[in-house]
């Protein structure tokens, strides 16, 4: 079963209330190993991207993610803002038109966002970034896909593989962003952002996974 326009306009709804609850929680592993404003920051960029889902659902969920992004981009400040809007651009790109998402779609769509990411952060696996959580997850969806696995199947995967990812940034060293300011007393804190991006594909799995989901606006 495909992914549908109305899906993924839960899914973003989702993910600007799940952010909303984490807010407290992302501000206080930012305050360990940052400047304490990454809850903040996503709260603040998701509230406006929930302002122009109002705004008209037009059914072609590229031009959809491309909003998100774009707002993103306008209203989150700092390194999470540039690089969780491109993400959302990139994933629009790759889904430009479409008014559902095959599987194919979903693995296509995540991994060019998560490349974006990466080509505009510059941090590898082990960075201790956000991209610890992202990277497996679209990993996960890929090689799922590409073994002939429907999108329920690995969705919970791919979930589960950004959760260990995240789990992992925890005993790391920070080599990109603000946290490697601090070096090696970044270790024995869970990265914000790889945080942030694991409640984004959990939302995702949820959301996706969910029948009720397809066609009524949650
Ligand atoms: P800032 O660090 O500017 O205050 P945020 O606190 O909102 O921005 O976001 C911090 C998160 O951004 C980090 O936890 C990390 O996951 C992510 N991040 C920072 N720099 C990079 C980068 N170069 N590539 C990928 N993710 C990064
Ligand atoms: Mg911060």
């Amino acid at each position: 079963m495909p992914v549908t326009y109305r899906q993924v306009c839960n899914w973003i709804r989702a993910f600007a209330a799940t952010i909303a609850e984490n807010k407290g929680y992302l501000t206080e592993l930012d305050a360990a190993i940052g400047d304490a404003d990454h809850g903040i920051n996503m709260n603040r960029g998701m509230q406006a991207v929930l302002g122009k889902l109002d705004e008209g659902e037009h059914g072609d969920i590229g031009a959809l993610l491309k909003t998100v992004g774009m707002t993103l981009v306008s209203t989150v400040g700092g390194a999470a803002g540039p690089l969780y809007g491109t993400l959302f651009l990139r994933m629009g790109a790759a889904s430009a038109g479409k008014a559902d998402l095959s599987a194919q779609d979903w693995a296509a769509a995540l991994t060019a966002g998560v490349a974006g990411v990466q080509n505009r952060g510059k941090a590898e696996l082990g960075d201790k970034t956000m991209i610890d959580a992202l990277v497996p997850a679209a990993e996960t969806v890929e090689s799922a896909v590409a073994g002939g696995a429907a999108l329920d199947e690995t969705l919970g995967k791919s979930a589960e593989a950004a959760r260990q990812g995240m789990e992992a940034t925890i005993p790391l060293v920070a080599r990109k962003g603000r946290a490697s300011y601090l070096g090696e007393r970044s270790a024995g804190h869970q990265d914000p952002g790889a945080t942030s991006s694991w409640l984004l594909i959990r939302t995702a799995a949820d959301t996706f996974a969910n029948e009720d989901e397809r066609t009524s606006n949650g």
